[in-house]
């Protein structure tokens, strides 16, 4: 299977040429906002998921061969990336041999071990989240595999935080009902503000793709105002993203959309652009997919994703 994908339209980093790690669902975590679905590997164990080199040469070809400009490489895709063992061989690969920009896209889990924040060193950014204002609501939120407690992780990324030299840019997942409340923004505020120094971005996300759980829903405009004046650096990220997918290296609309849905739920008004880049008609490219796709509704839009087994209802 392909490891580099893209470049593709990101709302935070503009073009990102995506650098996946791990086998689907690949994680320490299970988050009810995770738009890849429920956790199958749950895991802690930092290996080679894919062969390192492998991983390398793609790259090397895919820098070659797009046509697109890229803003960033960017680790992130089917699960967490710093589980990969041969993440650190790999950014060094990138910084020694290319002029891009590396982004590390991290739950953040692993920083707590030397070896995980010694990987990240030479990365240019690193986006790490942090949702929970506390221990009760973290397992609820992010629901991780191991035992070890949120203050270790964000102890690790404190001291990750002050030895690393590039940016670090937090993530913070906000939810109605579940971590929107004054008195939560208020404790993952203090959370945020103990880091020194004080991460340059603070990105205020919301799910607006299709969340693993029915319950997760998009915070009311007041809370997330609040989010935006209470937390130091705020930026709301709460609109879509814009820009096309660079689907040059596809050789058909289904090939590239089944691509793309394995990643995560794609909208139809992008579905149906990239039906008309090969000529068909998203009618015809839907028929073909019938099996192989659903649609789901979130958020008043329709999104296409890809079906974990055959057997799931198709539209
Ligand atoms: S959102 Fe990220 S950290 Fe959470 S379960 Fe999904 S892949 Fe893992």
């Amino acid at each position: 299977m392909a490891n580099v994908f893209g470049p593709v339209p990101s709302r935070r980093l503009g073009n990102s040429l995506g650098v996946n790690l791990v086998p689907l669902k690949t994680c320490n975590y299970s988050c009810v906002y995770c738009q890849l679905g429920k956790t199958n590997y749950f895991t802690n164990e930092r290996k080679e998921y894919y062969p390192t080199e492998k991983i390398i040469n793609e790259l090397e070809y895919a820098i070659k061969n797009t046509t697109l400009n890229i803003d960033y490489i960017t680790f992130v895709g089917d699960g967490e990336p710093t589980l990969h063992s041969g993440i650190g061989r790999i950014i060094r690969w990138i910084k020694e041999k290319t002029n891009f920009k590396v982004a590390v896209i991290t739950n953040g889990s692993l920083l707590y071990l030397n070896e995980v924040c010694n990987d990240l060193l030479y990365a240019d950014l690193v986006l790490p989240s942090i949702d929970a204002p506390d221990e009760r609501k973290f397992r609820l939120i992010n629901r991780p595999v191991m035992k070890i407690r949120y203050e270790e992780i964000i102890d690790g990324l404190k001291l990750f935080a002050r030895n690393f030299n590039g940016k670090i840019w937090i993530e913070v997942m906000l939810m109605k009902d579940i971590n929107d409340s004054r008195e939560d923004i208020d404790k993952i505020s203090k959370i945020i503000n103990s880091i020194f120094p004080i991460p340059e971005r603070v990105y205020i996300n919301v799910p607006i793709r299709p969340p693993t759980e029915k319950w997760v829903t998009i915070p009311d405009k007041r809370s997330l105002m609040y989010a935006q004046e209470k937390l130091p650096n705020a930026i709301p990220i709460n609109f879509r993203e814009e820009g096309k997918f660079d689907v040059n290296k596809y050789t058909n609309a289904c090939e590239a959309i089944l691509d793309i849905t394995e990643k995560h739920p794609l909208r139809y008004d992008q579905a149906k652009e990239i039906a008309e880049y090969f000529k068909e008609t998203i009618d015809e490219v839907l028929k073909k997919l019938q099996k192989e796709v659903k649609f789901v509704e979130y958020d008043n839009e329709r999104y296409l994703k890809k079906l974990k087994n055959k057997n799931e209802n198709t539209f």
